[in-house]
């Protein structure tokens, strides 16, 4: 194992250090990786995070930018919309955009995240597997290393080191604790579960492939995502304690139960269901923010590691991957100038990591909750109205996020609330579009909204 480190060194080989080691590798640097786990394209790794992934613009223009977005493309599954299961068994598909190319992905992790290590070994980047950042301490510049084969320890210049270890981020958490960086870790109090809906018995997908299914229950819900090998990854989103909760979801009767009162038509779907519950980890969701993201040249946080977000807007990932391009950028117009290009990173990235992580909390309440409220539903089919009749001004905010990479997500916030106050108003006492008067909806679209870009 090489321990001399690079010009470069990444600490974690998930999404966004892949990603980056094959961005930086490409712009010509030494690069070395150092992931505390097995090479997940040789050993199977145990059940961990999120096996499918919803992937959109902000994700797709990084790996077109890292020339690899080809090989991802016959990867992805696209979903055009929100499948609601009702209590009753009856489905309703709620489209995501109104143009034909306004879907999300749904896409493997782990397929995704070997591919992206083949092509930044492939560009010159070296992996190190089961290499653990244990500690890194700022007063000695050095970055604590163990190997979790021989269980020797061994130290590493913290000079240019990108961290991307994600959520438990020990670079993001010594920053806090040696250098005094704001930082906050804030868990849900919902955890989440996965399950599996397995293929049909000629092979194909057992539900709507093109869709994001979702059983919407008020205070929790179930989701479940397509895979290509025709099964679909399900999860349960639930209050960790509390009935319903995990906490009380103690045997397979009481989970029988639970599955049989609140969402009957899964029963048959899941056949798996008791013993994938109990085998399968609950596992936390939470919200970080910190700031800075670096110290000086030597250290730069990006991804989770600076800014895990709740899934619910299904854009973690994507947001990293952003982060990707962004240093990307400035190394192309700032060289070596480490410190430069991670103080700039922190100061355009930070705002928006924060926005998105607001919009990702909402956006929960939304799906599990007011996707079912039918002045929801009238608000959504008014915003696509406006967007047809003012598309440089008016986008939907799921829109803005999801189907526009050109448009930040500070502002995509910022926009959003202007315009769901607008939506609110219009729609006070309308219970169909027609009731509607669209020439003054469009004026006050007009006088509250700048044209955009
Ligand atoms: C249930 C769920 C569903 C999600 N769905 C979506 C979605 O649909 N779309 C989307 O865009 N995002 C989604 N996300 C978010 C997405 O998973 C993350 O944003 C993304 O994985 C971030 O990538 P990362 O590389 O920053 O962190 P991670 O994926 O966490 O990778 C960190 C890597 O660092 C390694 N590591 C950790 N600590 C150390 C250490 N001390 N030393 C060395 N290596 C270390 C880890 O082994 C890992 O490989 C979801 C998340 C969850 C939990």
């Amino acid at each position: 194992m090489n321990q001399a480190g690079g010009e470069i060194s990444i600490l974690g080989g998930g999404l966004a250090g892949s990603l980056c080691a094959l961005l930086m590798a490409r712009r010509g640097f030494a690069v070395d990786v150092y992931e505390f786990r097995a090479d997940m394209r040789r050993e199977t790794i145990p059940a961990g995070r999120s096996i499918n992934l919803a992937l959109a613009a902000r994700g797709i223009e990084p790996l077109k930018r890292a020339g690899v977005f080809d090989r991802v493309e016959p990867m992805l599954i696209p979903m055009r919309g929100r499948m609601l299961h009702d209590h009753d068994g009856t489905t309703q598909l709620l489209p995501y955009g109104q143009r034909a190319d306004e879907v999300v992905y749904s896409v493997t992790r782990g397929g995704l995240n070997a591919l992206l290590m083949n092509a930044a070994e492939a560009a010159g980047a070296r992996f190190h597997f089961r290499q653990r950042c244990v500690a890194c301490d700022f007063e000695s510049s050095r970055l604590i290393m163990r190997d979790e084969s021989s269980a020797a320890e061994y130290r590493l210049p913290l000079q240019t080191v990108i961290a991307a270890d994600g959520g438990g981020s020990v670079v993001r958490r010594a920053l806090s604790a040696q250098l005094g960086h704001q930082a906050s870790e804030q868990l849900l109090d919902h955890g989440y579960k996965e399950l599996t809906i397995p293929a049909a018995a000629d092979g194909g997908h057992r539900m709507e492939k093109h869709a994001l299914h979702i059983w919407p229950r008020g205070e929790f819900m179930l989701i479940a995502l397509p895979n290509p090998d025709s099964t679909f990854t399900v999860t349960l989103f639930l209050p960790n304690t509390g009935t319903p909760g995990f906490a009380s979801l103690t045997d397979e009767a009481a989970l029988l139960d639970f599955f049989g009162q609140t969402f009957p038509d899964t029963l048959d779907l899941i056949p798996g269901l008791t013993q994938e519950f109990f085998a399968n980890p609950t596992g936390e969701l939470g919200t970080v923010r910190c700031s800075p993201w670096h110290y000086r040249d030597q250290a730069l946080l990006i991804g989770d590691a600076a800014h895990a977000v709740v899934p619910f807007h299904g854009q973690g990932m994507n947001c990293a991957f952003e982060d990707c391009a962004v240093l990307d950028d400035l190394v192309a117009s700032h060289g070596k100038n480490w410190e430069e290009i991670f103080s700039r990173l922190t100061a355009s990235r930070k705002p928006n990591a924060d926005a998105i992580a607001d919009m990702a909390l909402e956006n929960y309440v939304e799906m599990r909750d007011t996707v079912r409220d039918p002045g929801f539903q009238l608000r959504k089919e008014l915003a696509f109205e406006l967007e047809r009749r003012l598309p440089d001004r008016f986008i939907p905010r799921y829109s803005m996020v999801m189907f526009h990479a050109e448009i930040p997500y500070s502002q995509a916030l910022q926009r959003g609330r202007v315009q769901l106050e607008l939506l609110r108003s219009l729609t006070a006492t309308a219970t169909t579009l027609a009731e509607i008067d669209m020439d003054e909806a469009e004026r006050r679209a007009r006088e509250k909204l700048s044209p955009l870009g």
